[in-house]
């Protein structure tokens, strides 16, 4: 078996449980080939020099975990810079909240060549190379341009925006010549292999072999779709722990005469929370029997607060909230509880079982794993409902769940109203189809295809 060799921004010590189901699923893959994780060490260095970190090496078992300082230089261009202000917007779609022309692809650039220049020294002739997300697209191409021959596979996390939104970026023509320095690229949805494929055609010459198979630049690439999973087992796990039962009987014993409405994410402007909020005081106004009965619990846990469209969304976020309580609040009941702290992921077991119904209504998401833990922590003889949108990468898959388009508040608070309505028997019938597929399509489901698929491309 060859040697699996993973890298990602940030990298976690795989025996190290906090970390969540990607990191338990990669760990495991690491273990089995005696692996090594790459990444950024999260140690920024003040007057560093930028293209230059230090390189630590560290053994956790059989998987040798190496990171790399970034000097603040670096930090601020790759991660904040063009990872965050141009990729991350422009592939949720949002092209008014990208900063083109800050320079940041300099940094881009720089980064990605240091980490290739420090891990090619790091390489075994028949190592497996798997690159994970939008900071680290043009590694391989780093990697292949220092002679590294290896096989190499991608997975993008976010969704691939469709053609016409990608070509805003300045550098797209660039950072898709680099994906074809991969011999797989894994997407979370089929609708973003048509964006690809689409892409290829309008904007390249390269030639479309076949639905998943395209060549161009003097290569062959493979581009599918490998929606990706949570560790149901884990999951469960967490739900039955001590941390995960005192929050459920915490949260049944506060609301035991209300109804809860639960959304958890971070604060990000691609989960649609100014939506969601209109949409709760739309099913306030429209439907008065939840006035004093359905309360929405949003977690909004801070993220990238550096950047400049978080601060404005928080802002956004908290003078609604305040409108809403204002509003329809009585002295004993408040509709929406606002928290903007994370919550332990133990802990989020036993929150998600006392939900009646779940708010995953994101504008775009590559997958949404929320989603799918919502579904693995319910009681089956009593589950509640997902409200989800269609532009979740996870709607291909939850099929069951209600489906809405969140821009459309009316229609969205109609949906709602139809969840805390629903019988028994449909909630249950739902449920158990979503959590068989939750569980049949799970993490290491996931990692399996990617790494068989990246295993069986054929040899150039
Ligand atoms: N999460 C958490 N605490 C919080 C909010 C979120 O542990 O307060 C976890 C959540 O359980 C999920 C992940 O963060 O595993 C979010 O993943 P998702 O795919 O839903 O969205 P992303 O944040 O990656 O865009």
């Amino acid at each position: 078996m060859s040697r699996l060799v993973v890298i990602s921004n940030r990298i976690a010590d795989p025996r190290k449980p906090a970390s969540g189901g990607l990191a338990v699923a990669v760990g495991q893959a690491l273990e089995a080939s005696g692996g090594l994780w790459f990444g950024w060490s999260g140690k920024i260095v003040e007057d560093g020099t930028p293209g230059e970190g230090d390189l630590h090496l560290q053994t956790a078992g059989n998987v040798q975990l190496a990171t790399v300082d970034l000097s603040r230089e670096d930090h601020d261009s790759y991660y904040l810079g063009y990872s965050n202000g141009v990729l991350w917007p422009v592939f949720h779609y949002r092209l008014d909240l990208a900063d083109f022309d800050a320079g940041y692809i300099g940094g881009y650039r720089r980064v990605n060549h240091m980490f290739a220049r420090k891990l090619a020294n790091l390489l075994q002739p028949d190592d497996v190379i798997w690159v994970h997300d939008y900071h680290l697209m043009p590694l391989a191409a780093e990697l292949r341009a220092m002679g590294c021959r290896q096989r190499m596979g991608f997975f993008l996390h976010i969704p691939l925006p469709p053609p016409l939104i990608l070509a805003a970026v300045p550098e797209h023509d660039w950072l898709v010549r680099t994906l074809f320095a991969y011999d797989l690229v894994g997407l979370q949805s089929d609708a973003d292999v048509a964006h690809f494929s689409r892409y290829v055609g309008t904007e390249t010459s390269a030639d479309i072999l076949g639905e998943h198979e395209f060549r161009a630049f003097g290569k062959t690439l493979q581009v599918q779709a490998f929606p990706i999973g949570i560790d149901v087992d884990e999951f469960q796990a967490l739900g039955q722990g001590r941390e995960s039962q005192e929050m459920y009987a915490q949260m049944k014993g506060e609301y035991s005469r209300r109804r809860l409405l639960l959304g958890v994410e971070r604060m990000d402007y691609s989960k649609g929370l100014p939506q969601r909020l209109k949409t709760f005081r739309h099913l306030l106004q429209t439907y008065p029997e939840n006035v004093g009965s359905a309360t929405l619990i949003q977690i909004a846990a801070p993220s990238r607060e550096s950047v400049d469209a978080y601060a404005a969304l928080r802002q956004e976020l908290e003078s609604l909230c305040g409108a809403i309580n204002g509003n329809f609040g009585e002295l004993d009941w408040m509709p929406v509880r606002y928290i903007h702290r994370n919550v332990a992921r133990k802990r989020l077991p036993g929150l998600y079982r006392a939900a009646s119904v779940a708010l995953v209504t994101p504008l775009r998401d590559g997958m949404n794993l929320v989603a799918k833990e919502f579904v693995v922590a319910q009681d089956p003889d009593d589950p509640g409902v997902l409200v989800l949108s269609r532009f979740a990468g996870a709607a291909e898959q939850l099929a069951e769940a209600l489906m809405v388009n969140p821009y459309d508040i009316a229609r969205t608070a109609e949906t709602i109203q139809r969840a805390l309505q629903m019988p028994l028997d449909e909630r249950q019938r739902r449920h158990q189809s979503l959590l068989t597929r939750v569980r049949e399509q799970d993490v290491h489901w996931w990692r399996e295809r990617f790494l068989n698929a990246l295993a069986n491309v054929p040899a150039p």
